[in-house]
């Protein structure tokens, strides 16, 4: 394959979700399997829904998930590639001008229902003749326009979905040029693909329609048709789709609790394929996973709190190297002995900090039995101490006490935590030292 060049184009009409991160990624992933590029491309046609804020969180939610585009355009400045595209439309005969309102076409609609025939435009302005036009316009009408549709059927290869084809027959001419001139969707998205020279169109499959007017359009162009793939779109456990005002689920708000970026990613892209949903150490070995090929058709429904579980497991398997900066900008100055004794215990890399502050003291140590605690507290070796100093201290301190089990480890935990529950204390006990263990074997804050 010659290096793709894929996008992502949202509209900044909301806070990017979840859903999203799932086109995101399927895009990312598949130009670095492939050696290619990825362009950001911000829908922002629509001047009343478009907001800055949501414009300016994309490249920072993009960024929190590792993806950093090639390139980036927003298509409120590129209208008059769009102006002119419509021209050759209209000079094609491809364009023509309709004058009816919202109201009259909803009527025609409910007409067309209960008669039992499909919903679809009827063409009547194409059959207006240049008077009518004159006598609409001279009302004050303002034509909005239509893309002429080839009623026929168009195929494609999908990249997800393998040889797909939509009837064009049963389709509305598509509105591409509003009354006030403005552009949905449609157009500009195409006027772009060609214009940039995107060679991979991956999508979710609510625009497979899209898809067929939007090769004819390509067609009508002349310009070169990408290959288009369409996923599925990740749904609730419920079945619900993801709108852009589910806040919890938006990437900012998983960033603020504390949720893991990869552990979005890797969720976002396996969920509804063949592939089991697991951690992963990086994006690359992701996107070494990440088949299109694989992505099922049935909805992909997932589990907020497999989120959470994903996100711990995928906290458990980093190396110190992924996490060091991370852990120095959360102000805990962590080392590699540290990062490998408490990964295990947390659900968020932020509860670091109190296993930090359990290494570094002062804690308040519980002492149940302080002559226990005194006899532990004399049979501790001398340093340096090691990854099996604790073994070797619990066998003296069981030999000496009769203690086992759970009396013979809670009593230690508690007097060298002040918890009952934790990381290894065999990792732990180095990471403390001689000198605090014995102050809280001895009741002392330490
Ligand atoms: N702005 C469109 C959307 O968010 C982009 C679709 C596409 O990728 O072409 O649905």
């Amino acid at each position: 394959m010659t290096a793709p060049f894929v996008r992502t184009a949202p509209s900044p009409t909301g806070y990017l979700h979840i859903g999203n991160a799932r086109s995101i990624m399927f895009n990312w992933l598949f130009a670095m399997r492939h050696g290619g590029r990825f362009l950001l491309r911000y829908d922002d046609t629509d001047k009343a829904r478009s907001k800055p804020e949501f414009a300016a969180a994309i490249p920072e939610d993009l960024a929190w998930l590792g993806v950093g585009p090639d390139a980036s355009i927003k298509q409120s400045e590129r209208l008059a590639l769009y102006d002119e595209a419509a021209a050759r439309l209209r000079a094609a005969g491809r364009l023509y001008p309709c004058y009816e309102s919202a109201d009259e076409l909803d009527r025609r609609r409910k007409r067309q229902l209960a008669r039992g025939l499909p919903p679809i435009y009827d063409r009547a302005a194409l059959k207006l003749t240049a008077a009518e036009r004159a006598a609409l316009e001279a009302e004050g009408r303002k034509p909005h326009w239509r893309f002429l549709l080839d009623w026929e059927e168009i195929g494609w290869n999908d990249l997800v979905r393998g040889p797909s084809h939509v009837d064009c027959a049963s389709l509305s001419d598509p509105v591409l040029v509003r009354e006030d001139g403005t552009y949905p969707y449609t157009l500009p998205s195409v006027v772009d693909d060609v214009d940039m020279g995107i060679t991979h169109v991956i999508r979710g499959e609510d625009h497979v329609t899209n898809t067929a007017v939007q090769i004819q359009i390509i067609q009508a162009l002349g310009g070169a048709l990408p290959t288009f793939g369409h996923h599925n779109l990740l749904t609730t456990a419920s079945g619900e789709g993801l709108s852009k005002r589910l806040g919890h689920l938006s990437l900012r708000g998983l960033r603020e609790a504390g949720v893991e970026p990869l552990a979005v990613a890797a969720l976002a892209v396996l969920t509804g394929t063949s592939d089991a949903v697991r951690p992963v150490a990086s994006l690359e070995e992701l996107a070494g996973l990440v088949e299109l090929a694989h992505v099922s058709r049935a909805p992909a429904k997932f589990d907020e709190h497999e989120l959470e579980a994903l996100s711990a497991r995928t906290l458990h398997h980093f190396g110190f190297a992924a996490v060091a900066d991370r852990l120095a900008a959360l102000g805990i100055p962590a080392t590699e002995p540290f990062w490998l004794a408490v990964r295990g215990n947390l659900a968020r890399l932020s509860d670091a900090a109190q296993w930090w502050r359990v290494v570094e003291g002062p804690i308040t140590p519980g002492i149940a039995d302080p002559a226990f605690a005194a006899a532990a507290g004399a049979l501790l070796p001398e340093e340096p101490f090691d990854q099996t100093t604790w073994k070797s201290w619990t066998q003296a301190v069981a030999a000496a006490t009769g203690a086992k089990g759970k009396a013979l480890f809670m009593p230690l935990r508690q007097a060298l935590t002040g918890l009952d529950h934790g990381p290894e204390l065999a990792a732990l006990l180095p990471l403390i030292g001689r000198e605090k263990a014995l102050k809280r074997l001895a009741g002392e804050a330490a």
